[in-house]
């Protein structure tokens, strides 16, 4: 039977879940780690990862998670599949269920769950899920070879959908709703001199059309509402962005208006116990670097809080 109590549960397997379990395990604390739904997170769904110091010719997403998990193993973390839907830390133990049906408890807990995809708030991104709106370039780009596309957003997220998206796809527009990208300086570039990629500035998605096929069209409007016009894609690829996954959290740990959990430079949470790491974390920049770095940091602080309470 798998143990219920452990020094260390570690909720989340991106780069700062992995990198806590790999602390805490080389600390002797035999961390528990439960995956979440998509395990190795958000990188598992990115190609070529460019910026991660120490691949000078970059790394697949799915290559560097794969190896974050055997290096935590490696060193004896209990890696398991599994979801916290619930948490209470109002006692001294505490307590998280998983899979809505199991209570784990835990001395100290990281919090690594990540972010997931923003949408648009549109009733048509859910009828054509899976039939032309997708939030997952790497998932899906493959079906729209020789099609025309959209992609809606002006960050890295939407930078990058549309790079990828360009090697199959004929034509990309990435809609925004500014005239210029917060893209990284080198994603702007790349889109900008892409002989594929047509930006669309200052307009907002009021519409998606399809039918039994699925999307066949966009209807574009300025910010204002005004100058309304379709645009005929097979496709549309939503990257505005993503929202915290620490809605199982609310009115048990701080959070801010958008649902980030709220810590201190050491990754403490308004718990005393409990840490968070990653882009769950209310922080100025979110990056696998980020990451990694807070994922070692709550490890160590707490394993410095273990030391006090023995
Ligand atoms: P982001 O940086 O928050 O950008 C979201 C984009 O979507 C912005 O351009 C925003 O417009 C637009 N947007 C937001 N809500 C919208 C709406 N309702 N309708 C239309 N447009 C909307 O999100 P992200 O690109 O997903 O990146 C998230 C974080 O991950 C960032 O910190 C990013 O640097 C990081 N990231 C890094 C990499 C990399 O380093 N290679 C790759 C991916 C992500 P405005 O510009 O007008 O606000």
């Amino acid at each position: 039977m798998t143990a219920r109590h452990t020094r260390v549960l570690i909720l989340g397997s991106g780069p700062a879940g992995y990198t806590a379990a790999i602390y805490a395990s080389r600390a002797n604390l035999k961390p528990v780690l439960y995956t979440g739904i998509q395990m190795g997170g958000q990188l598992t769904t990115t190609t070529e990862v460019d910026n991660f110091p120490g691949y000078p010719e970059g790394i697949t997403g799915p290559q560097m998670m794969e190896d974050l998990k055997k290096q935590a193993e490696r060193f004896g973390a209990d890696i398991r599949f599994g979801i916290a839907t619930a948490a209470d830390f109002s006692g001294e133990t505490h307590k998280v269920t998983i899979d809505e049906n199991k209570v784990i408890e835990a001395d100290t807990v990281i919090i690594s769950t990540g972010a997931t995809a923003k949408y648009l708030g549109l009733d048509a991104e859910k009828k054509y899920a899976g039939q032309g709106v997708s939030a997952c370039a790497t998932c899906d780009g493959f079906f729209y070879r020789g099609k025309d596309v959209a992609v809606v957003g002006g960050g890295d997220t939407a930078a990058e959908e549309a790079l990828f998206i360009s090697r199959f796809a004929s034509k990309v527009y990435l809609v925004h709703r500014r005239d210029r990208l917060r893209a990284t300086k080198v994603l702007q570039d790349r889109i900008l001199a892409h002989a594929k990629i047509e930006p669309v500035w200052n307009s907002v998605i009021s519409e998606v059309v399809g039918d039994q096929s699925g999307v066949t069209g966009l209807v574009l409007a300025d910010p204002e509402g005004g100058n309304r016009r379709t645009l005929e894609v097979a496709g549309l690829f939503v990257a505005i962005g993503v929202v915290p996954k620490a809605h199982f959290l609310a009115g048990i740990l701080d959070l801010d208006a958008e649902g980030y959990i709220l810590t201190d430079a050491e990754c403490r949470t308004s718990i005393p116990g409990v840490f968070a790491a990653g882009d769950v974390r209310k922080k100025i920049l979110k990056q696998i670097a980020t990451a990694v770095g807070d994922g070692a940091v709550a490890a160590i602080v707490a394993e410095k809080y273990l030391d006090e309470l023995d």
